[in-house]
């Protein structure tokens, strides 16, 4: 195990103890964030004290110019599965918490897990995130298991899930060994909040999670376990959204450090209302972040990290969601449930109340009308182009050769099988217009052979 002590707490909340920069400042750290090479801890600690609107908006438009030049107009879509809502945990925010009694539990079996799968791919969906509470009944043996299932799952059109991620509790190196045997993506776990004072005070002593330590760790086991796809991520709402930020550059900094490769993704969730969990309703939550916060923290860390992806849920409204992609969000979820069982059936015991109920094909068909990409794509992950071989591929920007037309590729696909006749006929137009903006007159030629081949029923083709 390498350093363990990464986070500051002092030393950050040091750096907060400023002025918003002055004009000149602020416009020479806008300048070196649009040259796409990030920010370091110093300049960011300076953005997130600006609060005048119009440096606000100068950070926005920032972080839109670096959005477009690295991922263009493509914008990654999955859904999860929860497999099971037992925790042993007790956070206070959660509505899987221990002490909740009125939570009807489950944990799936696999035929459940299948069945679920089975109505995520009927959607058109490619890629799932396997997500459940901390329980000895959702063990790393049980995960490989329902990995397994997932993965074997087949739809009536033979569709499978290409690319299952798994957000689940911190482990230990020989059961993130098994894990990465299984194929998984990403490993995603949320610190939560990274204040080692503050987090005491969510997540009782007792508790497995009331280790901040193995928690803040878990990422140095997973890359000894092998696994060197990870995703950082921390609940808003808890501590000062300021010190979070600053804190997940320095756990981004020392992954970079140590072993060589940065988070491939960080989640943006803010707290919301669960069933039996006075606290998360918004009267207590202690550092509620404002929609424009919300918005100025997504475009700081678009523009200090310009090649980590980022995450929001369907915790987020419609009209917030459409704005945050704007700004720096390269993945949503999109048509998602949080609760075990909750595709195939409509029960209770859900983690926290949706903010966009959209089905798959009218997030799709919103995204077609802002000119966006809907992509299940999982080419790099299955062509080995990961870890730090990603990072080397897309910092020079190489990005675009590869996952635009990847994008398209599965935008066809989805069109051909799982649209609505509406979504469908946009969806070809757009097509047809993103075919004739690749400059290289050769990869428009195969960009063109592909969706053709896809048009006569041919699936899975990637660069
Ligand atoms: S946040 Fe996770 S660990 Fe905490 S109670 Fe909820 S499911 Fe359990």
């Amino acid at each position: 195990m390498r350093n363990q002590n990464f986070i500051d707490r002092e030393k950050l909340y040091g750096l907060l103890d400023q002025k918003a920069p002055v004009a000149d400042e602020l416009n020479e750290i806008l300048n070196k964030a649009r040259k796409l090479k990030g920010l370091n801890l110093e300049d960011v600690a300076k953005l997130l004290c600006v609060e005048d609107e119009g440096d606000i908006k100068k950070i926005l438009d920032t972080a839109e110019y670096c959005k477009d030049e690295i991922y263009g107009k493509r914008l990654v879509l999955f859904a999860p599965i929860y497999t099971g809502n037992a925790c042993v945990n007790n956070c206070v925010y959660c509505g899987f918490r221990r002490d909740n009694k009125g939570l009807k539990r489950k944990v799936l079996t696999m035929d459940e897990i299948e069945q679920e799968t089975l109505q995520l791919l009927r959607m058109g969906h490619k890629r799932a995130l396997l997500i459940c509470g901390e329980s000895p009944r959702n063990d790393a043996d049980y995960m490989v298991e329902a990995i397994r299932r997932t993965y074997a799952a087949k739809d009536e059109k033979g569709s499978t899930i290409r690319r299952i991620n798994v957000e689940l509790a911190p482990m230990s190196v020989e059961d993130f060994a098994k894990l990465k045997a299984e194929k998984i993506g990403t490993y995603v776990c949320f610190q939560e909040t990274y204040d080692p004072v503050e987090y005491v005070k969510f997540h009782p002593a007792g508790t497995p999670k009331g280790d901040y330590l193995y928690r803040l760790t878990c990422m140095d086991r997973a890359m000894e376990g092998g696994i060197n796809d990870v995703g950082l991520g921390v609940l808003f709402g808890l501590v000062d959204y300021r010190f979070e930020i600053l804190a997940i550059m320095e756990h981004a900094r020392h992954l970079e450090d140590d072993y060589g490769c940065g988070p491939h993704t960080v989640s943006f969730p803010r707290i919301e209302p669960a069933e039996g969990t006075p606290f998360s309703l918004p009267e207590n939550i202690p550092h509620p972040v404002a929609d424009k916060d919300f918005m100025k923290i997504i475009a700081i860390i678009r523009i200090a990290m310009p090649y980590t992806g980022i995450i929001i849920s369907t915790r987020e409204r419609p009209e917030m969601r459409d704005q945050l992609v704007k700004y720096g969000v390269s993945q949503i979820s999109a048509a998602s449930e949080t609760n075990p069982g909750g595709y195939e059936e409509d029960n209770t015991g859900a983690q926290f109340t949706l903010g966009d109920h959209r089905s798959l094909d009218e997030v799709i068909s919103m995204m077609i009308d802002g000119g966006y990409i809907p992509s299940f794509c999982t080419g790099c992950y299955r062509k080995g182009r990961v870890g730090a071989d990603f990072m080397d591929l897309a910092k020079p920007g190489l990005i675009k050769e590869y996952c635009k037309p990847n994008a398209m590729f599965t935008f066809r696909e989805y069109l051909e099988d799982y649209a609505s006749p509406e979504t469908k006929a946009k969806g070809l137009e757009l097509l047809k217009k993103l075919t004739q903006t690749f400059p290289k007159e050769e990869l428009k030629k195969r960009v063109e052979g592909n969706l053709c081949k896809i048009g006569d029923g041919e699936r899975d083709l990637y660069f």
